[in-house]
């Protein structure tokens, strides 16, 4: 069985249908991408699965358990880090996991988390986050995502915004904790970023799942080319 499924779970907003009979699956362990162009449903996805937003059909299940806008009981093993993170400009990174250690009765431990997030340097230590890069607020926000040891992280385009060399920082340390055992599920709407990290892709437009392959199957084939036009082509 599948770590996270969403089956044919579908979302209108007034007459705009932003998920359209969405279906698929994260298994552990797995790095998914979600990728789409601007506005084909990829954050209304991330936000049903993480019981932000209610949907009007179908079935989204984690660990076997139901997740809806009334039932989060299994957001317990979920993180994620969904836009920015909620970051306060006058506490530092330890302070940030103190804070939301607080309702988590066995927390993962604060030294080892912010060793393997790289948030333990000389450039962390007493500073306040008022002076982190938005690299460093990225690695954080992935820190506080992970504070209850989740099973499954949810990351709604991570690399935006990043420098190369933090998208690099962020692919590596993504990498690392999927072979601890973390699965991911992260959205872009650049293939390429995510091509060199990712497992599977799911391929949504227009709030319909076009494509759900491994990333080996997905460029092997070669009957269907996804060009992806967006509003920002850089
Ligand atoms: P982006 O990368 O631009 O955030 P996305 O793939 O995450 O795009 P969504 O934000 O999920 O896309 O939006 C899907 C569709 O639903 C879009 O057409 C968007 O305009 C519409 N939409 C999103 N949120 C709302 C809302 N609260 N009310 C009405 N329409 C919405």
């Amino acid at each position: 069985m599948a770590l996270l499924e969403v089956k044919d779970v579908s979302k209108q907003y007034g007459r705009k249908k932003a998920m359209d009979h969405v279906s698929f699956e994260v298994a552990a362990g797995h790095i998914v991408g979600l990728i789409g162009p601007n506005g084909a449903g990829k954050s209304t996805t991330m936000r049903a699965i993480t019981g932000l937003m209610s949907y009007s059909s179908g079935q989204i299940t984690f660990d076997g358990q139901p997740i809806t806008f009334s039932n989060h009981q299994a957001l317990d093993k979920i993180g994620n880090l969904i836009e920015y993170p909620a970051i306060y400009p006058n506490l530092t990174a330890l302070e940030h996991l103190k804070l939301y250690a607080m309702d988590t009765k066995t927390p993962a431990d604060f030294q080892t988390l912010m060793k393997k997030t790289q948030i333990d340097g000389d450039n962390f230590g007493k500073r306040k986050a008022k002076q982190f890069s938005l690299g460093m607020k990225q690695r954080l926000g992935i820190a506080i995502a992970l504070i209850r040891n989740p099973k499954l992280v949810i990351l709604d385009e991570p690399m935006n915004g990043l420098d190369p060399q933090s998208v690099h920082d962020l692919r590596a340390l993504i990498r690392e904790l999927a072979d601890d055992g973390v699965a991911f599920l992260i959205s872009s709407h650049l293939l390429d970023e995510l091509q060199k990290l990712v497992d599977d892709v799911v391929i949504i437009n227009h709030g319909k799942i076009i494509e759900t392959a491994t990333m080996t199957a997905f460029f092997s084939h070669d009957k269907t080319r996804w060009l992806f036009d967006t509003s920002d082509n850089r």
